[in-house]
């Protein structure tokens, strides 16, 4: 912040000053238990992020989102495309968790877990703090014309601002390439994978920018999840608050026992890293980062007054009513984030991981052929439509359930056994070919059990189908 909005405008945003221009945030380092923890769990989130493309289970990497391939692993299980409908369900719970989480504990997502906060606290603020000290000289550095030395300075932050993203960038088309396959892609020359070069280039300047520069302001003008949240909480969802009864009216000097507890220094202000006051209220440009709350207890442990001036506590609480966890909102959220558990996890298990279709062939329904014996013999064509979505590869058999005498109903096929591979579809011919005396009336219907294994004397059984087979009447 600078110095002229240690006093936040009501009429504008934090981070504008009077003529619009951006007021680039420069938040005060913070000590406090809240810090702690928070720092705690970032590090925690970054060593995930870093890591978790680099585990493999069963020979794949634990989680790919492989959109080329259009192959998708999450823990050791494979989706593909035709999974689509399930994404409709990995959404739903998404949006759910967070209507339940924010309806709970209000913004927390964004001041503990989401990534933009994660990275901008613990590494490109770092970065900047290294190369153009803290938060005091970073500001009057803005403000000075352009000099050797800092041009020197913002050259060597931009530049490992840029390292970093591209770690980032790389990291997170790891996803979706495969940290394996992406390890030796980036050893070849980018002219070999030009899609992905351009793709991990803009991967890199948008995170750079982001990141880098454009900070706070998109979780005040571009984040939809923020943009929202005011929907999702009410009175009962715990918040960074103000105790207004305890903190107003506000001295400048340090208040008598009897007195009102804000000394107005503006240390809150100073360290909240989206520039706003939060002595005015709850706002949509608070994350929950908590800085603020950590700053003022601070101020409160020097002044001799008990910590909690701003506290992490529902809107309720604040005004001296006990606050209900039990209550409509997060509760329909819950309720429907079960129910729709519940519908994914029975369309995951009912996922039918192996689709057979006996399709008969667009030409004669049956042909009547003459053998080389002179015997007549009576001839299906199928087409089979196969389709695997399990783990492993197949092949199969394919025989008809009754025992027929090899002369009296054969099942002929160039392609059995049929190996199949997961996420790939396949079609293949089929030829019944039987005696007349095996329809009845012209027709019959033939159970064809589909069997899988090496080899037909071991083959497992896996499925019955039915097939209808005529000829003449
Ligand atoms: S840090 Fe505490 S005492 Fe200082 S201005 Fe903020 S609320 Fe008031
Ligand atoms: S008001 Fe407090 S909790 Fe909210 S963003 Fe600023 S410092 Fe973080």
């Amino acid at each position: 912040m600078n110095d002229e909005n240690t006093t936040v405008h009501a009429e504008r945003l934090a981070t504008t000053d009077v003529d619009g221009n951006r007021i680039y945030v420069h938040p005060e380092d913070v000590r406090g238990k809240w810090r702690d923890r928070r720092t705690l769990l970032y590090w925690t989130l970054v060593l995930i992020y870093f890591t978790l493309p680099w585990i493999h289970y069963g020979g794949k990497q634990i989680i790919l989102l492989d959109i080329f391939n259009r192959e998708f692993v999450f823990f050791g299980r494979t989706f593909f495309s035709h999974d689509s409908p399930l994404v409709f369900f990995l959404f739903l719970i998404f949006v759910l968790i967070f209507g339940f989480i924010t309806a709970q504990w209000g913004r927390i997502w964004c001041g503990w877990a989401c990534p933009q906060t994660v990275f901008i606290d613990l590494v490109y603020r770092r970065i900047e703090k290294f190369i153009e000290g803290n938060s005091r000289k970073r500001r009057s550095l803005d403000k000075e014309p352009m000099s050797v030395s800092k041009f020197f300075k913002k050259v060597a932050k931009w530049t490992l601002f840029t390292l970093v993203s591209l770690h980032l960038a790389h990291t997170f088309l790891g996803f979706f390439v495969g940290t394996r396959n992406l390890f030796f892609i980036s050893l070849n020359p980018p002219t070999e994978h030009m899609t992905l070069f351009i793709i991990m280039l803009t991967t890199t300047g948008i995170i750079l920018f982001d990141f880098g520069w454009f900070r706070e302001q998109f979780c005040i003008v571009a984040c939809p999840y923020g943009r929202m949240q005011s929907v999702m909480m009410d009175e009962h969802s715990l918040v960074v608050a103000y105790d207004v009864k305890r903190g107003e009216p506000r001295r400048n000097t340090v208040p008598r026992s009897d007195e009102a507890d804000c000394i107005d220094c503006n240390h809150c202000v100073k360290v909240c890293p989206t520039g706003i006051d939060i002595r005015k209220g709850t706002q949509l440009e608070c994350i929950s980062c908590t800085q603020c709350i950590d700053a003022c207890d601070e101020i409160m442990g020097k002044i001799g007054k008990p910590e909690g001036l701003i506290r992490y506590e529902s809107l309720a609480e604040i005004e001296g009513i006990p606050r209900k966890t039990v209550r409509p909102r997060p509760m329909i959220y819950a309720t429907a984030l079960l129910i729709t558990v519940l519908a994914f996890g029975h369309a995951l298990h009912s996922r039918n991981s192996l689709k057979v279709q006996f399709i008969r062939s667009s030409q004669s329904a049956f042909q009547d052929i003459k053998r080389p014996d002179g015997s007549r013999e009576i001839v299906n064509h199928y087409k089979v439509s196969i389709y695997y979505n399990g783990e492993q590869n197949y092949k199969l058999f394919f025989v008809p359930k009754d025992k027929y005498r090899e002369e009296r109903l054969r099942i002929v096929s160039r392609r059995i056994p049929a190996p199949i591979h997961p996420g790939k579809r396949k079609t293949i011919d089929i030829f019944f070919r039987f005696k007349k005396d095996v329809l009845e009336m012209g027709r019959k219907t033939l159970k064809v059990h589909i069997l899988t294994g090496d080899n037909l004397e071991s083959a497992k059984f896996l499925r019955e189908e039915e097939v209808k087979l005529v000829g003449p009447f």
